[in-house]
């Protein structure tokens, strides 16, 4: 029964486009990678700033092995906390100007963690219709009411707090950047309502670390209203090219969060070889600025060379450059005449975006050169006249 169950799910994902399989991709890291043997430019990944081949960070990852071994061997709590941990959360306070902080093993149970351990079921959260999915899984997780606000709409955010009881807790939380839409929140008009309203504000900071600020500290230092924030997140996997993921705040925050936060307590600390890799990258990411300042002029020039063509690339600000395509048979077919010609990117379907508004998901790194994105631009416009999407 349960087979037969299974079975139908699986030909109704295939039905509606929907069915994900796993793909071989060989040097993800660099910016032509392989799929299932054929070469082409990624424009896919999360690695921004091209750091996920940076020689500095290997070797730290590769002396860290050599030091302390493969394996963690425990959670942190129990004897998992190498040396290496204290060496990269300072290196991370002392970017962020934090006053206290923990590395943990991932942005998504960072998230699931960190929002289940603050509210329980006589809360409220209000999160941004657009958030991540590990931010609605934590808030699931959590038990606590959760009041989903249209996307960066802060006159419905602001309904909403009216409305709730003067007496209940209440977090707001927001990615910066927006992973799917790859637009920005209004930070300054959240910290004005958090305050207004008595609320917790924290930020998913995932695509922004790196990314933006003065020394890529993230969204918030870019906008100057980090220290108005009173949990940010953000994670070592995307622009700093490792894993793993933080969580900021002040002292009595993150001691809370070290005893309740069960996906911090009950998991296997991260390997030592990725805390090496951790700290230099977070060193590499403060000296090397040319990479940030490339990323920003590409992701600008090809975002125009897309809406030159007649595509839609919804309020994208940043390096995440979407085009909008529509069902999910057409979004598929555009993702594999484009791979047929030589570019990975790939589409975006339901549930990770709303019905009927599947894209093409396109990321700008720095190493990727202004001829590669022309040529990627012109071959993208190609294909959208294939298939009716732009004229
Ligand atoms: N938050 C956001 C906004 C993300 O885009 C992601 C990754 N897709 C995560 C959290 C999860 O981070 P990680 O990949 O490190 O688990």
């Amino acid at each position: 029964m349960w087979t037969k169950k299974i079975q139908k799910e699986l030909v109704h994902l295939q039905k509606d486009s929907q069915m994900r399989q796993l793909k071989q991709t060989k040097d993800a890291t660099e910016k032509q990678i392989t799929i299932n043997g054929q070469r082409m430019l990624n424009l896919a990944s999360n690695n921004y700033l091209g750091l996920a081949n940076h020689p500095h960070i290997k070797q730290a990852s590769m002396e860290t092995i050599e030091q302390y071994g493969v394996g963690a061997t425990a959670s942190r709590l129990i004897v998992g906390n190498h040396p290496v941990y204290d060496e990269a959360e300072n290196a991370l306070l002392t970017w962020k100007r934090a006053e206290a902080g923990l590395i943990v093993n991932s942005g998504y149970t960072a998230n699931v963690g960190i929002i289940s351990s603050l509210v329980g079921r006589h809360d409220l959260v209000f999160s941004d219709q657009l958030n991540h999915a590990s931010i609605i899984d934590g808030i699931i997780l959590s038990r606590a009411k959760h009041k989903r606000y249209r996307h960066n709409n802060m006159d419905h955010l602001e309904a909403m707090l009216k409305k709730a009881p003067k007496h209940k807790r209440k977090l707001i939380v927001t990615d910066t950047v927006f992973s799917m839409d790859g637009d920005v929140s209004p930070l300054h008009d959240l910290v004005t309502l958090k305050k207004q309203y008595n609320a917790l504000l924290m930020v998913d900071e995932a695509h922004g670390t790196g990314v933006f600020g003065p020394n890529g500290e993230g969204y918030s230092y870019d906008q100057n209203v980090q220290q108005h924030i009173d949990l940010h997140m953000g994670t070592f996997s995307k622009a700093l090219g490792c894993f793993g993921a933080y969580v900021i705040g002040e002292q009595p925050l993150i001691d809370y969060l070290t005893n309740k936060m069960r996906s911090f307590i009950f998991t296997t600390g991260l390997p030592p070889a990725l805390l090496g890799a951790i700290q230099t990258a977070i060193l590499v990411v403060q000296m090397e600025e040319r990479r940030r300042l490339r990323l920003h002029q590409l992701a600008e020039q090809f975002r125009t060379l897309l809406q030159d063509y007649g595509f839609f690339t919804y309020n994208s600000e940043t390096q995440i450059v979407p085009i909008r395509i529509g069902t999910n048979e057409d979004a598929l077919q555009f993702s594999e005449r484009l791979q047929a010609k030589g570019i990975a990117a790939i589409a975006i379907r339901p549930p990770t975006v709303r019905e009927g508004d599947a894209r093409i998901r396109f990321t700008v790194t720095a190493n990727h050169t202004e001829s590669e994105l022309i040529q990627a631009a012109t071959i993208i416009a190609a294909v959208g006249k294939e298939l009716g999407v732009i004229s």
